[in-house]
């Protein structure tokens, strides 16, 4: 079982190459982001705490993130693999998934960090936002969504590099392009 953790600020094409990295290597997706938006749908419990989070761009709290991580890794079938998307986003979360992964006998094997500068980030998002329905796709809640990456989530980097399993992926250029530059990392 291969664990990967797709990384980038918002608007970096986590989503997009997690799909194709789905399609050719045969991961179950984890999207923290895609599962709260399914809370927040139900309108459960945790939705509703963590969407007041979320409407303002900044980070659901740990612990009910780790929590909510524990139990879907928990519902994943056996697949070839695992491609985490949109977590961890703090040193802690990447210290509790290192912690579960360990019960399972496995550990995160790559690391990807999509790298993009800002002004594109913006422009992907706005764009989205046209047709995502998100509440949080639009300029001021991104301007506070990148802010939040650059001061709590950037960080993370650090721990895959003392890992040595950090890969920095130019994320610029066609999707087909940058997917290239993940196979070559993931072989
Ligand atoms: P995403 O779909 O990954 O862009 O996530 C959308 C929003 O959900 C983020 O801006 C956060 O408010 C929240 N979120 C998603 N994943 C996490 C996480 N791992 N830790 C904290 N908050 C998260």
């Amino acid at each position: 079982m291969k664990y990967v953790v797709i990384f980038g600020p918002p608007g970096s094409g986590k989503g997009t190459q997690s799909d194709k990295i789905i399609e050719k290597y045969g991961y179950a997706h984890i999207s923290t982001g895609d599962v709260l938006r399914d809370e927040i749908s139900a309108n459960t419990e945790l939705g509703q705490k963590a969407n007041t989070f979320i409407k303002d761009g900044q980070l659901v709290p740990d612990d009910l993130i780790i929590k909510m991580l524990a139990v879907t890794l928990d519902d994943i079938k056996a697949k070839n693999g695992v491609i985490f998307d949109g977590f961890p986003r703090t040193t802690p979360q990447a210290e509790a998934l290192q912690t579960m992964l360990k019960k399972r006998g496995g550990d995160v094997d790559t690391m990807l960090s999509l790298e993009v500068p800002k002004e594109e980030l913006v422009t992907r998002l706005i764009e989205r936002g046209k047709s995502s329905n998100r509440a949080d796709d639009n300029l001021k809640v991104i301007e506070a969504r990148i802010l939040v990456y650059n001061e709590q989530t950037a960080p993370v980097m650090d721990f895959y590099k003392k890992e040595g399993t950090f890969h920095g992926i130019k994320g610029i250029g066609s999707i087909d392009d940058i997917f290239g530059r993940i196979v070559e990392v993931l072989g």
